[in-house]
């Protein structure tokens, strides 16, 4: 393998991970096995003693995941990495391995909305005491720390608010009080947030959205900075077992090639589609970190390098408006999901955040009549012409709506 260190990101999306293989293959093989021969009695002695070259056992470890897995480390700059099943699969693992009973966990308050249920759901039953808190705001962040706080799980920009928290500030503040920080770096990617340079200590991806990057992966990753993480976070996933299986690492890393290329373009779509919207005479407000409008502008240009592909707004007539827009578009996609080649449009407070209730929603900034816009990487020209020929079909309803008193 190359000395991934002194070559570009862009080179590094095309090159790390990959080794010699058997015939020449320029790419991993897929070892589609679910287990490895010993030579002898003496080799798998040596194996699970965790001596020697070789593989047991693809739960435990699999040469096609390892590839991708050495990619994905080397993008983020961290030590390892370990594939899993699922995003929700790597997040998991990452609080089984860092909370017990009686610890406390300080989450963003804009969080993927099944990070909040399985915390307040699944971890509380078991003892640990969650708080969610806006950490845009510092002085919250700093508020909320207590003695038992274990970890300190941020995403930002925060789904699907947007908001943005200052990675380096709160790992100082976690870091004087004994916590580790573990950030969701799905909706940047590396090619533009390293949470590694900001101190974080593991760094977790939904690798379905845009490190795949073409809508047809579930799986997820966790990533770590020293070296003394890994062990335990892989006994865990080894027991729990939400592994990746070979096939979707090997399309993931496929994936992982374009990455840099894909996320220059999803930067500057979404720059020009959150620029139009925001001049729409229907749209209320427009929430993109590549705004000068947007309340954290300027401490997502200390921490990330482009201003990534996705948008969220608000549109007068709230839910209804909400609801006429995405019957009407055409090329952009009416799903759930993000990060892939195609604009997928969707509506959180009915899809990805219904789970949390609507008191939660509110708390976490989510209003009905707020839409999610992935910008994918058509040109921009037609994603913008789509979206202007739905916001009419919108202005036309709410003109008869309004003439006939129908407004929910
Ligand atoms: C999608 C997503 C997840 C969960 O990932 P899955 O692969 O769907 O399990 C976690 N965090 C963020 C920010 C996401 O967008």
């Amino acid at each position: 393998m190359e000395d991934h260190k002194n070559i570009s990101f862009e080179s590094m999306c095309v090159h790390a991970g990959i080794d010699e293989y058997e015939f020449g293959s320029v790419v991993p093989p897929i070892y589609q096995t679910s287990t490895f021969k010993f030579k002898s009695a003496q080799h798998g002695a040596a194996l699970f003693a965790g001596e020697g070259k070789g593989h047991i056992y693809t739960r435990m470890s699999n040469p096609t995941i390892e590839a991708m897995e050495d990619s994905v480390a080397a993008l983020e700059g961290g030590a390892k990495a370990l594939g899993c099943a699922s995003g929700m699969a790597a997040i998991n693992v990452v609080f089984a391995t860092f909370l017990s009973a009686g610890d406390h966990v300080l989450c963003s308050q804009a969080v993927y909305g099944p990070t909040n249920t399985l915390l307040r759901t699944v971890y509380t039953r078991f003892g640990v005491e969650v708080s969610f808190v806006d950490t845009s705001d510092l002085n919250a962040v700093k508020e909320a720390m207590r003695p038992e706080t274990k970890l300190v799980y941020i995403e930002t920009p925060g789904n699907p608010t947007l908001a943005i928290s200052d990675l380096g500030e709160i790992v100082k503040i976690a870091h004087e009080g004994g916590a580790k920080v573990c950030v969701d770096n799905t909706f940047m990617s590396p090619a533009l947030q390293k949470p590694f340079e900001f101190g974080a200590d593991v760094v977790v991806h939904s690798m379905t959205k845009f490190l795949n990057g073409h809508a047809d992966v579930v799986a997820g990753i966790i990533v770590v900075k020293e070296p003394s993480d890994y062990s335990p976070l892989k006994k865990v996933l080894n027991q729990t077992g939400g592994v990746i299986d070979p096939f979707n690492s090997f399309l993931v890393h496929r994936g992982i090639k374009t990455l840099a290329l894909r996320m220059e373009r999803h930067c500057e779509n979404a720059q020009k589609v959150a620029e139009f919207l925001e001049k729409h005479d229907l749209i209320q407000s427009v929430t993109y970190p590549g705004l000068r409008s947007h309340p954290h502008y300027f401490t997502g240009l200390k921490q990330h390098k482009g201003h990534g592909g996705m948008i969220t707004f608000h549109l007068k007539g709230g839910y209804d408006a909400g609801e006429i827009m995405m019957n009407s578009v055409k090329l952009c996609q009416l799903a759930v999901s993000l990060g892939g080649v195609e604009t997928l449009i969707q509506h959180p407070a009915s899809m990805t955040h219904f789970s949390m209730g609507p008191d939660a929603r509110k708390e976490a900034g989510i209003d009905e009549g707020m839409v999610r816009l992935s910008v994918g990487i058509e040109h921009y020209k037609d994603i913008i012409k789509d979206l202007e020929a739905a916001l009419y079909e919108v202005g036309e309803a709410l003109t008869v709506k309004q003439e006939k008193n129908l407004f929910r």
